[in-house]
């Protein structure tokens, strides 16, 4: 395990935060469980040791995380008066939203294997399952412990980047870093009920308009979820309500996407895929990034359009991935 000590980036990190009064902390667009969890827990463990926290999340917080406590204090716009600016679980500048994408980040902390080391100090730590299990396991050490509240919110971020522990990231060191989080006092079971199983009625009507459309072509299955989906289901987020969850539980296939239509004329696609392939190379080509198993972009275009452009793309990159698994096996 790394000497935070030892290691001048922990050093730098821990006297950039320690002489802070009153940072700010921010995350990226349309929040997933991880960006928010990050935010409170960091804004948690921050307050405690007596700093004024801004917490700030451009698209605000999505109502199915609302339950977290200390949510209520995530704003959209900036209040003047900040002397730290930290990043969390954000890839790039652009994911911190257009009106917040020119400020001078001083810290970046991230497990994006495609972040690009935008701020003067950069955590990047690809093979963590979370930004939350990179907090949990650094906070303290950089003299912020945890309480019961931090620790529960970390816990939310760990469980929901890895769908409940099932992601190929997971390690022992991640079921560690839960269990002293559940040593702190965060609730595990009503975690995984709120933030995991629990769907609202109008998720599952969107859901059931997407699935009807469902198609598989060799070893990609896709769906889509469009503007009129979301109206007909009265789903008034622009997430995509955890379907692609759903679609990555599909089995014998290598590559599930979903095309989530955005009012703009943007699709905001989400690739996902098995310890094979490694969607983030295909995300990137069209601006977007993420991980190895599961990644995104936001293409501008009609969804038939996207879709067509997409569907090549990922199908020929599998088609070389498996040419290139023939060779090696060949040898
Ligand atoms: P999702 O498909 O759930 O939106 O995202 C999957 C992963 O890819 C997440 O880690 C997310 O942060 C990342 N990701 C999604 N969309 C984008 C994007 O447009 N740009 C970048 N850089 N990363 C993205
Ligand atoms: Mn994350």
């Amino acid at each position: 395990m790394t000497n935070p000590k030892k290691n001048s980036i922990h050093a730098d990190i821990t006297a950039r935060l320690q002489a802070a009064s009153q940072p700010l902390l921010l995350s990226h667009i349309r929040p997933d469980g991880d960006a928010l969890a990050s935010l409170v827990g960091m804004g948690l463990a921050l307050q405690a040791a007596g700093k004024s926290c801004q917490l700030v999340l451009s698209d605000g917080v999505p109502s199915k995380f609302r339950f977290l406590s200390w949510s209520e204090q995530i704003r959209t716009q900036i209040q003047p008066g900040y002397d730290l600016i930290v990043a969390l679980d954000c890839s790039d500048r652009q994911r911190l939203g257009s009106s917040f994408s020119d400020l001078p980040i001083d810290i970046n902390i991230d497990h994006h294997i495609t972040n690009e080391h935008f701020a003067a100090l950069n955590l990047v730590l690809p093979q963590s399952a979370a930004t939350a299990a990179i907090l949990a396991q650094f906070l303290p050490l950089w003299g912020f412990p945890l309480d019961a509240q931090s620790s529960n919110a970390l816990l939310m971020g760990i469980l929901t980047d890895t769908i409940g522990f099932r992601t190929s990231n997971v390690s022992a060191h991640t079921l560690r870093q839960a269990a002293r989080l559940l040593e702190n006092g965060a609730h595990l079971s009503d975690l995984y009920e709120r933030a995991l199983v629990n769907q609202s009625f109008a998720s599952c009507r969107l859901w059931g308009l997407a699935l009807n459309r469902l198609q598989k072509k060799g070893c990609l299955a896709w769906t889509s979820i469009t503007l009129q989906d979301r109206k007909q289901a009265g789903y008034s987020g622009r997430d995509d309500a955890d379907l692609t969850n759903v679609l990555s539980a599909i089995e014998n296939i290598d590559i599930s996407l979903l095309f989530n239509e955005q009012k703009d004329r943007t699709i905001k696609v989400s690739w996902r895929s098995g310890a094979e392939m490694d969607v983030s190379k295909i995300s990137q080509r069209f601006g977007g990034g993420g991980h190895p198993p599961a990644a995104g972009a936001e293409i501008s275009g009609s969804l038939e359009e996207v879709e067509e452009m997409v569907l090549k793309a990922t199908s020929e990159y599998v088609q070389e991935k498996k040419a290139q698994g023939e060779n090696e096996h060949g040898k």
